[in-house]
């Protein structure tokens, strides 16, 4: 298949595909939480455009990238609920891309499955310095134990936040009060709650995804 986009034209009013690419697929065919830095604008393929995923029963549960929507698609796994005014064409064929597609059957989602992983620490906090607030690359952020390890501080979602070296450095072995830090606010885990808000802010990028988002 070739990808063709019919009115390249709109660069601009576009999502930072690489926020797209934070909700791109892992292996599961999940898109949240491949990419640490949703933050960082990189241009993409529209095959790689995101497409809202609903569950049969309307509720936004996903993001997934064209190519794989369209595959859900011609398997008859879910219905095109919105279209891309762009076409993808085959030797014999030419498609209509979704922006938003159901799925069929109900799945049931389990409320709280994401690993607790860095990149998905750095997703959560969006890339932001849990102690002065900056928004950072992830190359130049770590992950603070806000009670430290030394105190018996756990690695878990509640106790771990992103933090950039320099508050890291003054923050030490210490917790945030003993150093006078304040957190920005208090480490939750990642869940659907998480996700619904990475979909929003990835949402605004297409006004056919609002009607399923915002209410
Ligand atoms: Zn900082």
């Amino acid at each position: 298949m070739s990808a063709r986009r019919p009115e390249a034209s709109n660069p601009r009013g576009r999502v930072s595909p690489e926020a797209v690419g934070a909700l791109a697929s892992n292996a599961s065919g999940n898109m949240i939480g491949r990419h640490p830095s949703p933050l960082v604008p990189q241009r993409t393929s529209l095959m790689q455009e995101p497409v809202l995923v609903l569950n049969a029963t309307y509720e936004p549960i996903n993001v997934t990238a064209v190519r794989r929507a369209m595959v859900l698609l011609l398997k008859g796994v879910a219905q095109a609920e919105e279209l891309h005014n762009s076409e993808v064409h085959s030797s014999a064929h030419s498609h209509k891309v979704p922006s938003v597609i159901r799925l069929v059957a109900y799945r049931h989602i389990p409320q709280q499955s994401r690993a607790l992983s860095r990149k998905n620490i750095l997703l959560r906090d969006r890339n932001t310095c849990q102690f002065c607030g900056k928004i950072f690359p992830s190359s130049e952020l770590t992950l603070d134990h806000v009670i430290p390890r030394s105190r018996g501080g756990r690695s878990s979602w509640e106790n771990l936040v992103a933090c950039c070296y320099r508050c890291n450095n003054s923050k030490g072995d210490r917790t945030p009060e003993e150093a006078g830090l304040k957190l920005a606010r208090r480490p939750r885990p990642f869940t659907l709650h998480t996700s619904r808000q990475l979909m929003r802010l990835i949402g605004h990028r297409d006004e056919r995804w609002r009607k399923y988002l915002f209410y």
